[in-house]
């Protein structure tokens, strides 16, 4: 097995569960490699204390889970099958006691939920989300490698993202130039919506690219992130197109000196609540604290967002090994959006900043 599935196996005999299935897309690529969307239909890893786990997905996916490594027992079904008696049977099989089952509560819907109840009637379910969670909170080297990968291509895209901005030019038109040259470099997928935002779309934290015009003195937000072998990054810089003013200016010195401070306090043993307070008590002090209305940052890595979440009240403590964004942002309607947006990688005795795109205000003339 994995070294993921063993680790797995050996959770469920600690904790006295006899089987674990793992319905979320993320976690069956976590634990078997084989990275899929199966869209409304089942996929799903079952793992057991001892003997050996099953994947379950449509028929037509079945070579390319082989493909992606998987060696172990596959469950295929049609669109006119049902895969849930074959489940039932195999696990029958497989183990005496199904009376604990963790499932990943968060992720399972009501109708399956309530299949799953009927077919191990005599079983209690518990979540499995937690154990996941820590598990996948702290990167492998290979998954580190990938993330590196990821972000050296989100700072082309914005590389290219600056040189395609000019006053004239819509969002839209700046986002697809920035997509065609990453596809042309085969990338297939982003880690979510690219945004492309100026003027006034910038004061929103999750605004909508579309046909707004850049003009001279505006600033323009890019937030992205690219996918490679099932790993995100995630970045964003705020640019100023001509001169801009000294009010946008001071925004923009306020959220890059409040990054570079949580960037500074972030390091092994410390909580994430105090890493999110160095860059808030930043911004507040300066005035714009109720314009800072999100966390600092979120663990990136299959997930565009996962653990550990960096809010002001989050007690956990940073490790080796955990990778996430530190993205503070100020966004005051009518005036200016400034958001800048890192990923960083936890070392032994700080972090090593992924993304490497420039920081200081870039004055695109
Ligand atoms: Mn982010
Ligand atoms: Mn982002």
């Amino acid at each position: 097995m994995t070294s993921k599935l063993n680790t797995i196996a050996e959770w469920l005999k600690q904790e006295q569960i006899d089987f674990c299935f793992l319905t979320n897309p993320d976690s069956v690529f976590y634990v078997s490699g084989f990275l899929s969307d199966p869209h409304e239909r089942l996929l799903g890893v079952g793992i057991f204390q001892s003997g050996d786990p099953f994947l379950v997905c449509p028929s037509m996916e079945k070579e390319d889970a082989k493909k992606a490594g998987w060696g172990y027992d596959i469950i295929g079904y049609t669109d006119i099958e049902n895969p849930w008696p074959l489940i039932h049977k195999l696990c029958n099989d497989r183990t005496k006691s199904l009376e604990k089952i963790a499932i990943e509560k968060e992720h399972m819907n009501v109708e399956r939920y309530e299949l799953i109840g009927s077919l191990f009637s005599q079983a209690t379910f518990l979540p499995a989300e937690e154990k996941l969670r820590k598990l996948r909170m702290v990167k492998s080297e290979s998954e580190i490698a990938t993330i590196r990968e990821a972000c050296a291509l989100a700072d082309y895209a914005i590389e290219v993202g600056c040189s395609e901005i000019a006053e004239g030019k819509t969002e839209l038109e700046v986002l697809a130039a920035i997509e065609y040259e990453l596809k042309k470099k085969g990338v297939s997928e982003m880690s979510f919506s690219t945004m492309v935002l100026t003027g006034q779309n910038g004061a929103s934290p999750h605004g909508n690219p579309g046909l707004t015009i850049m003009k001279k003195g505006d600033l323009v937000l890019f937030d992205l992130g690219v996918v490679v072998d099932g790993y995100c990054s995630d970045i964003t810089r705020t640019v100023a197109l001509g001169d801009i003013s000294e009010k946008q200016k001071e925004i923009y010195d306020t959220v890059f000196k409040a990054q570079a401070a949580a960037i500074e306090a972030s390091k092994p043993g410390v909580t994430c609540q105090s890493v999110d307070l160095t860059a808030r008590n930043i911004i507040s002090a300066a005035g714009y604290g109720e314009y800072f209305p999100h966390r600092l940052g979120h663990g990136l890595g299959i997930s565009v967002h996962e653990y550990p979440s960096l809010t002001e009240t989050n007690t956990l403590l940073l490790e080796e090994g955990m990778v996430f964004t530190i993205e503070p942002g100020i966004y005051v309607p009518g005036v200016a959006g400034v958001r800048i947006e890192d990923d960083v990688l936890v070392t032994s005795n700080g972090v090593e900043i992924l993304t490497k795109f420039p920081k200081e205000l870039q004055i695109i003339r």
